[in-house]
């Protein structure tokens, strides 16, 4: 157990005030240690999608809910595809227009590659102060922390002005049809909410190669737009060549769409981030994020930064023919792009097809839709800088973040609630990378970390009317 941890929060403990009075007596001690048993069970129950499989994910929540004298409810998509939901009903005088926060994860995680590991990924080991296993950061970790926020509003009674949610969900990886668009289609009234805290942004505890303490917040994210383009032709003898070659034709179209520049395009979170990172010292002082040749100029350095201010495409399959000597009467191809938040989809879709200049091709849309994006003007985001700037003083700060990959808040905020992505934990550059890789570990200080401060944040967003 990390006493170094403890030390902080019993001095941050001290230190919050804010909306809702001071925070109750929480044992950050016992709830660290309650938040690592729980993890580690949840772990080891494999919920790899596909197949998903979370129903038993689900009952492990159930059980711990029902412990705590908290009804759930789950939401049954068949084939074990199970999601749960729990509600603590305002108890302050709430009105019609407070309506919940949410707090949301997924249950289900990435396929993994077990020889690159170094443990059992669904062992949930814990060694040397750090928890391995598969969802420990994507997203497991993060559905305890919020697991344990619900807990703790009802074991000390916490003020609520507003419900408060939990909700986790199947099949996130793999597009949330059989998790929060089943949601959305058998129980609506779980989408009634102003408030959603998410997955889409963690924190960094190193930088650009600098230590630090910075916590994201993702009001957006990029929206995916997932193509497959085919192309029929005319078959035949590979020994005598015509101009219906299928394969032929989509290889020219492909090689056209990947060589294809996209405009730079800095979008409002981009921007905010960009001018948050001039201020701390991270870019140059005078760098202008607006100025568009300059954000070029750091994109062609930086792939990351390059994602997050254009519409990109990755060729991502290919799939023709099938013998040597004869000529494919069609061929297909997969294309995962990503576009802005404020890109036309329509658009950019007639814009590859133009590029791609093949009047035989078709292009069909495997998935798309609009991430949406949230204000960065709410209580939420007053919250979180509150109680960093509270817990670190000048020693952390808020940063906001476009997420290069989509999450489920998309659907949240379609339905008018803001959405925000949160993970509470300071990660390095090598536990970012275990994320949908190998090795993929959450450490007890994150964890119990991550805890507190989502804790208090939401307790503060619960407080007001
Ligand atoms: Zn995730």
């Amino acid at each position: 157990m990390a006493i170094s941890a403890i030390g902080g929060f019993q001095r941050a403990h001290r230190a919050y005030t804010g909306p809702g009075g001071p925070p109750p007596l929480v044992n950050w001690l016992d709830t660290g240690e309650e938040a690592v048993s729980i993890l580690r069970e949840y772990l080891r129950i494999d919920t790899t999608n596909p197949p998903g499989g979370e129903e038993a994910g689900c009952i492990h929540l159930r059980d711990i809910l029902a412990r705590e004298g908290i009804d759930s409810e789950l939401h049954d998509a068949g084939n074990g595809r199970v999601s749960i939901s729990a509600r603590l009903a305002a108890n302050d005088g709430a009105s019609a227009s407070a309506k919940p926060i949410v707090l949301l994860s997924h249950v289900d995680v990435v396929p993994v590659e077990p020889e690159h590991w170094r443990c059992d990924p669904f062992s949930g080991d814990l060694e040397d102060g750090v928890i391995w296993g598969r969802g420990s950061l994507d997203m497991k970790g993060m559905g305890v922390m919020e697991l344990i926020t619900l807990i703790l509003a009802k074991r000390h009674g916490v003020r609520l002005r507003r419900d408060l949610v939990f909700l986790a969900v199947a099949d996130e990886e793999e597009g949330g049809h059989h998790g929060i668009h089943h949601i959305a289609r058998t129980a609506p009234g779980l989408f009634d909410a102003s408030f959603v805290l998410n997955e889409g942004a963690y924190g960094f505890s190193e930088f650009m190669g600098r230590q630090t303490k910075i916590f994201g917040l993702g009001p957006s994210e990029k929206s995916p737009c997932w193509l497959r383009l085919r192309i029929s032709g005319a078959p035949g003898h590979g020994s005598v060549p015509h101009s219906k070659n299928a394969l032929a034709k989509l290889v020219v179209a492909l090689a056209r769409i990947d060589a294809a520049e996209h405009r730079v395009h800095v979008t409002p979170p981009v921007e905010a981030m960009l001018r948050t990172l001039a201020s701390k010292g991270f870019v140059p002082e005078e760098l202008d994020p607006t100025d568009e040749a300059t954000v070029q100029m750091l994109g062609s350095v930086d792939a990351h930064l390059h994602a997050l201010t254009h519409d990109t495409v990755s060729l991502t399959s290919i799939r023709s023919g099938g013998k040597l000597n004869v000529i494919p009467a069609s061929a297909e191809a997969t294309l995962d792009c990503r576009i802005l938040p404020d890109t036309d989809s329509d658009a950019f879709v007639a814009h590859l097809n133009e590029i791609a200049d093949q009047p035989e091709l078709e292009i069909e849309r495997v998935l798309s839709h609009d991430s949406g994006g949230s204000s960065m003007d709410t209580p939420v985001v007053a919250a979180v800088n509150a109680v960093v700037a509270e817990r670190y003083g000048e020693e952390a700060f808020v940063m906001p973040v476009l997420s290069p990959g989509f999450t489920d808040s998309h659907a949240y905020r379609h339905a008018g609630a803001e959405a925000y992505g949160f993970i509470p934990v300071l990660l390095t550059r090598e536990e970012l990378s275990t994320i949908h890789g190998h090795n993929e570990r959450i450490s007890i200080d994150n964890l119990q970390l991550g805890c507190e401060i989502l804790f208090e944040v939401v307790r503060r967003l619960a407080a007001q009317g």
